[in-house]
């Protein structure tokens, strides 16, 4: 190990780290900085006596005393006084990286500085090299044959890592960091990469005519018209915007994404426990929020539309697992019927009891063709019950499975869905009004 350090040193300027990182697999317990540190000693107590007559090892002494080592400055100044050729030279700086483990410190320190409004709990260190830097030491490892030695980068994120961990007393986190410092060495900025908040809640509707998410105007698409009175909003606000705004001004965020275990239709009530969703808030300011208290400042401002409930901290995927529960979740809705005709009593339990477990099939919606398959699915009907409201009016209860139509098992669609409510009672059906009135869910 001392050829390898003698034949390096010989040629190159070689800081403690850079040295030390060259055999970084070689035992265990120190840091690279350490091991170089005492390779170059080791090295002066072995060339002092040498170097006095030879060259090179005078060469070799002089190289690692200009990187500040004190033990080879010493010795190196003792053989100084008895021949005067050799002098030590300023600002010498490391072959490999160019003085930046010299500035450890100072970059920690404007690090820490730029930390210090962020609320969070974790970090993980991220940094970018100029291609010249790693190439240095690939040429470097290549000419000596090196197969002990560890990355630069993963050296320097660790150094780093450590002394803020030190100053700041938060952890380092691999997975799932609050925050990712990214330290970009050829443009000399750092930046802060904060992770979303996620929320995970479930949700009432209340009143009609306001959409889960935000809707763009279907005119300018968003921009902003005459139209839509340039909002860029087909509906003024929706249950996204109701529930995000206040969260994203207690948290800071910059930007909110909505998640809902599938939707309402825009005219339907969500009532009984709520439908789940997750509320992604992007690069958070504040993440330590107490959840009891937004959330009733939520409810406050959306009283009489909106109403929230069991917030918790959630993560990325949860929204995924929201997404493919609610294919899976049964539903209650209720529906307010029109008819064409006066129907008897009799065709009402008839009705009733033709949904009893029933199998349908239901050809995608006319309504939603421009969006979805024209495909034939299979549904299930579990149960309806029904009660008359006006001689052509009644109110129907359905529990049905996720993604069944029902306005169109009401109407049939023009034979789309079959049977029907209309084509079980033999005239014309049509859904006035619906609401959600549980999801049941197979994690309550
Ligand atoms: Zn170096
Ligand atoms: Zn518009």
């Amino acid at each position: 190990m001392l050829e390898l350090a003698i034949s390096m040193l010989k040629d190159y300027h070689l800081c403690d780290h850079c040295l030390g990182r060259q055999v970084a697999l070689v035992g265990y317990g120190l840091s690279n900085n350490e091991r170089g540190k005492i390779l170059k000693d080791a090295l002066v107590l072995e060339l002092f006596e040498k170097a006095k007559q030879d060259k090179e090892a005078a060469m070799i002494l002089q190289n690692i005393a200009e990187m500040g080592n004190i033990l080879a400055k010493n010795s190196f100044e003792k053989i100084l006084d008895k021949s005067s050729k050799h002098s030590l030279a300023d600002g010498r700086s490391c072959h490999l990286c160019q003085g930046l483990f010299v500035r450890l410190d100072d970059i920690v320190k404007r690090i820490v500085a730029k930390l210090e409004n962020e609320d969070y709990q974790s970090f993980l260190v991220g940094a970018k090299f100029a291609p010249e830097v790693i190439e240095r030491e690939d040429d470097l490892r290549a000419k000596y044959k090196i197969t002990t030695g560890e990355s630069i980068k993963s050296e320097f994120t660790r150094e780093i890592g450590k002394k803020i961990m030190i100053l700041t007393e938060k952890e380092p986190d691999f997975h799932l960091p609050d925050i990712t410092i990214v330290i970009d060495l050829v443009s000399q900025k750092t930046i802060l990469q904060k992770r979303s908040l996620y929320l995970y809640g479930r949700y009432n509707k209340f009143i009609r005519t306001i959409p889960q998410t935000r809707w763009p105007c279907y005119d300018c698409k968003g921009i902003g018209c005459i139209k839509c009175d340039f909002t860029g909003k087909r509906y003024q606000v929706s249950i996204e915007e109701l529930i995000a705004e206040p969260i994203l001004k207690i948290t800071g965020g910059i930007g909110s994404k909505f998640h809902g275990a599938g939707r309402e239709d825009i005219n339907a009530l969500m009532l009984g426990n709520g439908r789940p969703f997750v509320l992604e808030i992007q690069e958070p300011k504040i993440r330590s929020i107490n959840l009891k208290k937004v959330e009733k400042i939520v409810n406050r401002k959306t009283r009489g539309k909106v109403k929230i409930s069991g917030l918790s901290f959630s993560n990325k995927r949860k929204v995924q697992e929201i997404k493919s529960l609610a294919k899976k979740t049964r539903k209650t809705y209720r529906a307010l019927v029109e008819l064409d005709e006066t129907v008897s009593d009799e065709q009402l339990s008839q009705l009733e009891k033709e949904f009893r477990a029933k199998k349908i099939k239901q050809q995608t919606p006319r309504r939603v063709l421009h969006r979805r398959a024209d495909l034939e699915r299979p549904k299930t009907v579990h149960e309806v019950s029904v009660k008359r409201i006006k001689e052509m009016e009644i109110e129907a209860e359905i529990l049905g499975e996720g993604g069944l139509y029902i306005k169109e098992l009401i109407s049939g669609d023009d034979g789309r869905t079959i049977p029907s409510f209309a084509s079980i009672l033999g005239c014309k059906a049509n859904c006035k009004k619906l609401d959600v009135i549980y999801l049941h869910h197979t994690d309550d």
